[in-house]
């Protein structure tokens, strides 16, 4: 098979990783994709994810079998509907379906609708009612941008000057249309997990659960970022906890898509507060989460093109899956200094000592060939993902090769998984 993957990031990695790992694929291209997958596929840069047809052009001459769209905007511009319409097999929800993550109004809605516990919210296009609604729930309050905004369109209000600044801020138009709509929502208390489940418009299978670690220092403090680093599976979740999750949250809203004449096929990804009183949602991405991918695709056994193609052809019910149970897996993200603020780009990066561990991945997220050498390229930049029989052995081999890696530009925390270590 002939596989074309968009998306640049170590996700893409991770996922142009399993499709290489697969006997059945014979070419993997990826649009536009980095250092670290150039090695394992062929990067294609010459036009963009934006451009639908030159992508579907790509795809009738190069005879891809289907294309993987791995990040949000692509799937939110309605690239699934153009490469459907043209007759090119696509992994990836529709336009319709994508504002699940699109529209935090359309989730809350469906969620609402279809009875899934979520934090009591309210949308509004000018600031005085949002007051007075975030005045009415209390603080701290959290207020989001309607639209996608990279992970950036939420804020968490811990009084009313923080309240009152940010909605001026995002009513000014910070994330342009995105934050013209505002949601102002309860603030859910516990632990946070994402769950992943693969989905082909009639059934689901759940790929697991992750936990990320958003904050750029340890111990949870400093900027938000787009995730430092994560691990899996969740020893949160219990089995009562899971099926809760799956019954409660998943299946009613897929059900919900199905009756109204959209079903969602792809990635659901649901992040979820395990609050005293059950697990509540948080928000839905229709795609896999990154760097969450990175822990969850290693402890899945099943060739992950069957799984993939089954998706993609409504046959899931046939497909039995199998992972690697005794498997824990911790991923560490590597920054250039600096991030998330002003970073530098184009330092070296040499990976020379790292190349073969057993159990070791290194995953590429913001990387470019530069005259043969490895250069930093992005904010994060690499994530280096082990696998152990415990939490602590994974940590312990993670942070070994890190250590061997000679890139004084960068940066990591040191505090991955050390909450579950022992558990
Ligand atoms: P979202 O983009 O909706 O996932 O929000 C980003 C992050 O903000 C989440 O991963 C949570 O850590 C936090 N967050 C969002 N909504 C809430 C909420 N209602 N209560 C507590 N934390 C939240």
């Amino acid at each position: 098979m002939k596989i074309l993957v968009i998306g640049s990031g170590g996700r893409e990695h991770a996922i142009c990783d399993k499709f290489y790992a697969s006997k059945k694929v014979s070419k993997i291209f990826a649009l536009p994709g980095n250092a670290g997958i150039s090695e394992i596929a062929q990067c294609v840069t010459s036009f963009k994810s934006s451009d639908h047809e030159a992508i579907i052009n790509f795809c009738k001459e190069k005879a891809i079998d289907f294309v993987f769209v791995g990040p949000e905007q692509p799937l939110v511009d309605g690239l699934v509907d153009d490469l459907e319409k043209s007759g090119i097999k696509a992994f990836g929800p529709s336009k319709y379906c994508a504002q699940l993550e699109g529209s935090k109004s359309f989730m809350k809605k469906i969620a609402t609708d279809s009875n899934v516990a979520t934090a009591r919210y309210q949308a509004f296009l000018e600031a005085d009612s949002a007051i007075e609604f975030a005045l009415e729930l209390g603080f701290p309050c959290v207020i989001k941008a309607d639209g996608l905004a990279a992970g950036k369109g939420v804020v968490i209000a811990e009084n009313i000057l923080q309240l009152k600044e940010t909605l001026v801020e995002f009513f000014a138009g910070k994330f342009g249309d995105a934050s013209k709509k505002v949601i102002i929502e309860e603030f859910l208390e516990g632990v946070e997990v994402s769950h992943f489940a693969l989905c082909d418009g009639k059934d689901f299978i759940s790929l697991g659960f992750a936990c990320d670690h958003k904050k750029v220092k340890e111990n949870e403090t400093g900027a938000n970022t787009g995730g430092m680093g994560t691990f899996s599976p969740s020893p949160f979740v219990t089995l009562e906890i899971e099926e809760e999750i799956l019954t409660k949250i998943v299946a009613p809203t897929l059900d919900a898509m199905k009756k109204s004449g959209n079903p969602f096929k792809g990635i659901l990804f649901a992040g979820i507060i395990l609050t005293k009183n059950g697990p509540k949602l948080l928000e839905f991405n229709t795609r896999f989460g990154d760097p969450e991918t990175q822990v969850i695709l290693p402890r899945i056994k099943t060739d992950f093109v069957d799984l993939i193609v089954a998706a993609i052809d409504g046959n899931l019910a046939k497909i039995k899956i199998e992972f690697a149970e005794d498997k824990k897996l911790v991923c560490v993200v590597m920054c250039a200094n600096g991030y998330p603020e002003a970073y530098e780009k184009g330092s070296e990066v040499n990976l020379a000592a790292v190349k073969n561990i057993p159990d070791v991945k290194i995953f590429h997220a913001g990387t470019i060939f530069q005259d043969k050498k490895l250069i930093a390229n992005g904010g994060r930049v690499l994530n280096v993902v082990a696998s152990a029989k415990s939490f602590k052995e994974a940590r312990v081999k993670a942070y070994d090769a890190i250590n061997k890696i000679d890139w004084k530009e960068g940066f990591v925390r040191r505090d991955i998984g050390q909450k579950v270590e022992n558990m």
